[in-house]
């Protein structure tokens, strides 16, 4: 099993690296990624945390034998712009946390995916952030540049996004996938059912997404 989408106690998450690769050990998820949120957010992850983030992966990481990626995930603001530490990070996620409405969403990440390096589209389509209606030929060009800049959708279990008419469009663009839960505690590790039986179900020529 695999879970690229958990926040730890270095940005909004309650549990520490250790708990959540322990958690994972015992689940036997073989491949995690820790994606805290970026310099954006007040408790976002900065150079200095990043570092000392790192250093607690390494150690979680080989105490349990796990693959653990260290990621960050940015906000997209109105200009499609990303934040990001000055850090090498193995991916990194970029994902709308406001809008006001669909077309601001549209603008923003067609604009992100044009001008800014990333590898993951987070909770694309959410309706927690107020997203209300697709406009299909914004899909198409969304996806056109999707795949011009290989970036992967992610399918997320705690949005439950995006919508299986998406993913179908995604598929036959061959649109790389990437599993996440958002977990926010180490309780929440690996809760990705969703994601699966989505991929399982419509992601019949794209590739998961590896870091
Ligand atoms: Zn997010
Ligand atoms: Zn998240």
């Amino acid at each position: 099993m695999i879970d690229l989408h958990i926040h730890s106690n270095y940005s909004d998450g309650e549990s520490s690296v250790y708990e959540i690769a322990k958690r994972a050990k015992a689940l036997n998820i073989k491949s995690l990624a820790i994606v805290d949120h970026s310099i954006e957010y007040s408790r976002g992850l900065n150079e200095k945390k990043a570092a000392m983030r790192l250093k607690e992966i390494d150690a979680a990481a080989s105490t349990f034998d796990l693959k653990i990626y260290s990621g960050i995930e940015c906000s997209i603001d109105v200009d499609g712009k990303i934040l990001l530490p000055k850090f090498e990070f193995d991916f990194v996620v970029a994902s709308v946390h406001e809008c006001i409405s669909s077309l601001d969403f549209y603008t923003r990440v067609l604009k992100c995916l044009e001008n800014c390096e990333f590898q993951v589209l987070g909770h694309l389509f959410s309706d927690f952030f107020c997203f209300n209606e697709k406009i299909e030929e914004l899909d198409l060009k969304l996806l056109e540049l999707m795949r011009e800049k290989d970036v992967a959708v992610e399918i997320n279990s705690r949005h439950k996004c995006p919508d299986e008419n998406f993913l179908i469009m995604a598929d036959s663009f061959k649109i790389r996938y990437s599993i996440g839960s958002d977990a926010h505690s180490f309780l929440e590790v690996g809760k990705v059912g969703w994601s699966l039986e989505k991929a399982k179900r419509y992601m019949k020529q794209s590739k998961m997404f590896i870091p």
